[in-house]
């Protein structure tokens, strides 16, 4: 399953239910796709049973879902090129290395997201020392001075989710107004969190005590301030890039993968579903995806095994 996003996270646990052996490869260091990175405090009303749900949340239940059998996951890790060998085999070759397997289902969206740099030349060595672009455990933050860059969402939440942890924090925006929910950015007034807008990030250098100093220039003005802090987290948003799939072979429409009404590419054995996914009528929707997920893995289960009939019905085969 190339892609974490929510329609590939669903595929990989559809396919633990028909006891498929899965791994699930995706490019950014967590699972949520477009879901998860873009919009995870957005509140989502048309997905089918469920009156209303986070993007945040429908991720988490997501991978309670799919963490059920146990697939390997994989981030961190971007699929280059998919090629067949003489044995029916596919091998991917990904930023980290090489994964065989009978089949695969592309569940890649708009593309591999990556996190948008900050736009100043720093020492890379500070990366993931100092300077982050995701969090991956929050107790790493915990007691320490951290600078936030950016005014969406994501920097607001991650600012007042740190705020009661850290020793301090500093939220750094290049406008006065953030894009926030009105309701975070109401608690974020409320709360201890230091503002510096507008303000840009000049430079970032590595300071005594392992702490690095982060040189702010006022938008439009001639302020400069200087923050000396443990830990820069940015949020500048993610870039997506999808010319991988040029490299798969498969045929294209408008940028998306054209598939047949079994999800079907124009490589046998390899399916593609989701937003990367094209056909007549297609909506890129998660309702949408997680429709054409049970197509994609049955038709994929019987090119693998065309005599074994597939039972259909979860109650059959939830363990
Ligand atoms: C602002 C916004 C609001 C939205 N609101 C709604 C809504 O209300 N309701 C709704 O149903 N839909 C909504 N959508 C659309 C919905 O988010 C998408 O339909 C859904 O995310 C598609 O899921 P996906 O898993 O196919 O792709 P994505 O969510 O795009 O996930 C694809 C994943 O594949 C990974 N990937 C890509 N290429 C590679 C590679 N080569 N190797 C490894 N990994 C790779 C990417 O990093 C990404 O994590 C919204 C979209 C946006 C942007």
């Amino acid at each position: 399953m190339i892609g974490g996003g929510p329609v590939g996270m669903f595929a990989a646990f559809y396919a633990g239910l028909h006891s498929a052996d899965v791994a699930l490869v995706e490019s950014l260091a967590n699972l949520g796709g477009q879901t998860g990175n873009l919009y995870p405090a957005k509140i989502l009303y048309d997905i089918g049973g469920v009156p209303g749900i986070s993007g945040a949340d429908l991720i988490s239940q997501l991978q309670q879902q799919v963490s059920h059998f146990h697939p390997t996951i994989m981030t961190g890790r971007t699929v280059e090129t998919i090629d067949r060998q003489e044995d029916g085999t596919f091998l991917l070759t990904t930023s980290q290395g090489v994964i065989a397997t009978k089949t695969v289902i592309i569940a890649t969206g708009g593309g591999a997201f990556t996190p948008r740099r900050l736009a100043v030349d720093y020492d890379p060595a500070l990366d993931d020392q100092n300077v982050f672009y995701f969090v991956r455990d929050l107790a790493d933050f915990d007691n320490q001075k951290v600078a936030i860059a950016g005014g969406g969402d994501s920097a607001i939440d991650w600012a007042l989710a740190l705020a009661p942890r850290a020793q301090h924090v500093d939220l750094i925006h290049r406008r006065n107004q953030f894009r926030g929910l009105e309701s975070s950015v109401d608690q974020l007034q409320q709360s201890p969190v230091q503002l510096h807008t507008p303000f840009l990030i000049e430079s970032v250098d590595a300071a005594a005590n392992h702490q690095i100093e982060v040189r702010l220039k006022e938008v439009r003005g001639d302020h400069t301030e200087s923050l000396t802090v443990d830990k820069l987290l940015v949020n500048y948003g993610f870039m997506s890039e999808n010319r991988q799939l040029r490299n798969w072979d498969v045929t294209l429409d408008r940028g998306k993968i054209q598939v047949n009404s079994q999800m079907q590419t124009s490589r046998e054995g390899i399916y593609a579903i989701g937003d990367a996914a094209s056909y007549p009528g297609k909506l890129d929707l998660i309702a949408s995806g997680f429709g054409e997920a049970p197509i994609a893995v049955n038709e994929a289960l019987s090119f693998l095994y065309p005599d074994r009939r597939q039972a259909l019905h979860s109650s059959q085969l939830y363990h």
